[in-house]
């Protein structure tokens, strides 16, 4: 592309989003601090790298976000869903179109018999410490994992051998078509960090939890103990998205990583934890490509010193090319 055809480029995608925020604006009476432009996405992912996405909205409803999606559509912007920002990497040059962001105001919690109902936005610690206080036992284990609801389920987050397909009993979600749709049971395709959702543009709404009576106390045991076991063994003082690869079958990637000496490997302000190389984390400065470099790093001398090659959990989102 000429220097002309890349600032013509420039000068359209500008229109374009001008157009978007004028019709968004028209047609949406959200309060500026839930639509924002040229939003960094260091400060909406927990491994704090990431430039700016050219709109950054939180819908607080599931008719706003299905509003949002179809302006998107008419004014051919892409459209990016994050939850809490716990298993990505964002690009240094940001990501392009909109993201939308299920949090805060989509993050309700009630009960049901000896179910719970959590919007997509509620954070799952916050979901598990419901849980506790309603002595409703089978969710420690997500205690501390630092996502949404909705990420967890397209996920199947787990975590010391639970995962959310052992608690979630239905999902409502916007289909590809913007119809609202339930899944359930076998529906939901659940697999080792997979699930109905992954790799589409569904998007879930709200979860139902099934969970079993239990002595809250006995409950907030086992959450502090879990506790306990993560801060001993984890990274959790350094920025990071989690373990950075899926456990290979027979294997597990941090061991694997350690033995090819890898523990401590740095570029740039990223580097394998010396805690816990399964953990890839943010020294301090890192940019993105530091931390694509360090994964890249990491993928290549395991393949060739053990002929496995790890396949990445964390998710590289927004403007790579
Ligand atoms: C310190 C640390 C510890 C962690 N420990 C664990 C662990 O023990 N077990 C584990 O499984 N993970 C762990 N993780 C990773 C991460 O927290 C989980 O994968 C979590 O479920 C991601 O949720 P999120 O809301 O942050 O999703 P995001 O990172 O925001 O998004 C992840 C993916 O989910 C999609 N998504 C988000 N919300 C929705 C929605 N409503 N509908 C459809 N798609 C959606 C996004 O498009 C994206 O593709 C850890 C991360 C950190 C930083």
């Amino acid at each position: 592309m000429t220097l002309a055809d890349r600032q013509e480029h420039l000068q359209f995608n500008q229109a374009q989003r001008d157009a978007f925020a004028a019709d968004l604006a028209t047609h949406l009476a959200l309060d500026s601090a839930r639509v924002r432009r040229d939003e960094p996405m260091s400060s909406h992912t927990t491994f704090r790298v990431g430039g700016p996405a050219d709109f950054y909205i939180e819908p607080a409803t599931p008719d706003e976000l299905v509003a949002i999606l179809k302006l998107a559509r008419q004014h051919h912007l892409p459209v990016t869903v994050l939850g809490n920002g716990s298993n990505v990497v964002v690009a240094d040059r940001g990501i392009r179109g909109i993201v939308i962001s299920l949090g805060q105001p989509m993050a309700t919690i009630r009960r049901t018999n000896n179910c719970l109902v959590a919007g997509a936005g509620a954070l799952l610690s916050r979901v598990a410490a419901y849980a506790a206080r309603e002595g409703l036992g089978g969710l420690a284990f997500a205690s501390g994992i630092p996502g949404t609801i909705g990420g967890a389920v397209m996920m199947n987050a787990g975590a010391y051998e639970h995962c959310m397909a052992d608690v979630v009993h239905s999902t409502r979600y916007l289909d590809t078509d913007w119809t609202e749709r339930i899944a359930e049971g076998p529906e939901l395709a659940f697999g080792y960090r997979t699930s109905l959702f992954k790799g589409t543009d569904r998007i879930v709404t709200e979860t139902t939890l099934c969970l079993k009576p239990q002595d809250p106390a006995e409950i907030q045991k086992e959450m502090n103990d879990l506790a306990v076991r993560r801060r001993t063994s984890q990274p959790l003082e350094l920025p990071s998205a989690g373990s950075a690869f899926k456990r290979p079958p027979g294997h597990y990637a941090g061991k694997l990583i350690s033995d090819c000496g890898l523990k401590g490997f740095a570029i740039g302000g990223a580097a394998v934890s010396t805690k816990h190389a399964g953990f890839i984390v943010n020294l301090g400065q890192a940019t993105a490509s530091d931390v694509a470099a360090v994964f890249n790093y990491v993928q290549a001398t395991v393949e060739r010193e053990t002929g496995i090659l790890l396949e990445r959990e964390v998710l590289f989102i927004g403007d790579w090319d």
